[in-house]
């Protein structure tokens, strides 16, 4: 049963053993001019206790490694086989920890923190965001009742501050969560309680079966919508794809307004897409607001990477009309480089939030006005996962942040235009803003196309990831971290053609 290599017999009465081996028994520490005796914790940790300073240094200092080389850790690789090592009875501490990490785990990480770890959507961490995510931990703040810090009130600044980067008006109201699928889920549980407003029935209390069959309408919905219904009890199959634009992603107006006309009087959502994962198109989101004007629908826009699309003047256009939304998801893990996990969700409906979201208990208090988080997010306790964003607008303001949207952008298309006269790939579609969608030239089926995305991932320079996109196999290299260089796109573009070769 012992693992960990201490030599515990697994046989010992005192539950915070003193003298098993490797194991050194625990001193004073001097705070301030107070010794204090830590002898009453498990020896481990008042050794830990006493020498923080001096661990987080190291910790600090593997940090720093970590980061120094990140250019040059291979961007993805292949998971080794693993076996996992059992439980350790008495623990190696904190400095043995950090060895083990460091020679098991750590070499087989992807550098998906680097500027060419360019598959799914993937961000990286700005240095502010990086200490603003240390803080967090250090400070441990619950963010959920406000009778006991000020913590909850940095999570409210850094929503407005997000929402006024965004060019949200302050008719929405904002929380975070974990990820765009929960800020997906948490708007569309916000429209399912609408819906049951819109019929007189209150759905947070008498469920979704209340409400019949519930018609969810979307051109290209992220899986997470997906998902979230099938969370939400509204089922996956609510969704009604309706008709794209000729040869693009953004959903036909007109073939929603017919659907919207042929359910009148029913339960409908509507999802608008701003910013697809493949193509990174835009619905109307003008038209879709207009649309609001004559048919009773709740709008939810998922906009969770292309809501960046405000801070470029001359792409911002396309985020014209989000703010007509009813609840709006955005991603903060991924363009704005903070680290996992965190994506903010906007509503114009606080009140129905609550209602979904209520935590009542008679030590929370009830939500009124301005309801504390408990009262709005999925989750109770929950991490101040607002410190990383606060850092890293605090650090870098919008154009900090406007600047790596534009590089971004910028260097997607040039590598699309590269790629577009590269013998043996084919572009699928224009690069519309921080995506590049291309394909095989030759006999793209699935089993290529993967094949294809693994030597490009085993050339150790880049990684991408395949997509399935107007009906046929391709790849996907999408742009969003805040390091990403012109250099890069030159190594890049090299590993994409020496692959074509390899398969
Ligand atoms: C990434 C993404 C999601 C899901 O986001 P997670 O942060 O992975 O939960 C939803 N919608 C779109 C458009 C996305 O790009």
């Amino acid at each position: 049963m012992q693992a960990d290599g201490l030599g515990g017999n697994g046989s010992q009465t005192d539950a915070y053993p003193r003298e098993t081996s490797g194991v050194s028994a625990p001193t004073a520490a001097a705070v301030g001019n107070k010794a204090i005796d830590y002898s009453y914790m498990h020896p481990r940790l008042a050794a830990d206790l006493e020498n923080i300073g001096t661990l987080l240094e190291q910790t600090r200092q593997h940090a720093v490694a970590a980061l120094a080389t990140l250019e040059r850790r291979a961007a993805a690789l292949a998971p080794r086989a693993f076996t996992a090592v059992a439980l350790p009875e008495n623990g190696i501490g904190l400095a043995g920890a950090l060895q083990e990490f460091t020679a098991r785990w750590a070499p087989g990480f992807s550098g998906s923190a680097g500027p060419r770890y360019l598959g799914f959507v993937t961000g990286g961490a700005t240095p502010a965001s990086i200490a603003g995510d240390w803080l967090t931990s250090i400070y441990d703040q619950n963010p959920t009742a406000g009778i006991d810090s000020s913590a909850p009130d940095l999570e409210r600044e850094t929503v407005l501050r997000l929402r006024e980067m965004f060019g949200l008006s302050d008719a929405h109201r904002g929380v975070l969560v974990s990820g765009a699928t929960m800020s997906n889920m948490v708007g569309l549980a916000i429209g399912r309680e609408w819906l049951g407003e819109q019929r007189g029935i209150n759905v947070s209390d008498v469920g979704v079966g209340a409400l019949g069959t519930v018609h969810v309408l979307s051109a290209n919905a992220h899986s997470s919508v997906y998902k979230s219904l099938s969370m939400l009890g509204i089922g996956r199959k609510a969704v009604t794809k309706i008709a794209s634009l000729p040869g693009r992603e953004a959903i036909d107006i007109a073939a929603l307004e017919a659907e919207l006309q042929a359910l009148d009087g029913q339960p409908v959502i509507v999802v608008g897409n701003a910013g697809t994962v493949n193509t990174v198109d835009f619905d109307d989101l003008v038209a879709l607001a207009a649309l609001k004007q004559r048919y009773s629908f709740w709008l939810h826009i998922d906009a969770a990477f292309g809501a960046f699309a405000a801070l470029v003047p001359e792409e911002a256009h396309l985020t014209h009309g989000l703010d007509a939304a009813d609840s709006v998801c955005i991603d903060l893990h991924k363009w704005l480089n903070v680290p996992y996990d965190c994506a903010v969700q906007y509503s114009r409906r606080r009140d129905l939030q609550a209602r979904v979201f209520m935590n009542s208990s008679a030590y929370l208090g009830m939500p009124g006005e301005n309801p504390d988080f408990v009262h709005l997010t999925p989750e109770n306790s929950r991490r101040l996962r607002a410190v990383a964003t606060w850092f890293s607008l605090a650090a870098y303001g919008r154009a900090g942040h406007a600047e790596i949207v534009h590089r971004n952008i910028r260097l997607a298309r040039q590598l699309g235009d590269r790629i577009a006269v590269q013998p043996g790939l084919t572009l699928l579609a224009p690069t519309r803003l921080n995506v590049v969608c291309f394909s095989l030239a030759e006999n793209p089926t699935e089993a290529r196309t993967n094949a294809y995305m693994r030597a490009v991932r085993d050339l150790g320079e880049v990684f991408i990831t395949t997509t399935f996109y107007a009906g046929t196999w391709g790849l996907r290299v999408a742009f969003c971290n805040w390091r990403t260089s012109d250099d890069d796109i030159q190594r890049v573009f090299e590993s994409l053609v020496t692959a074509i070769k390899e398969i």
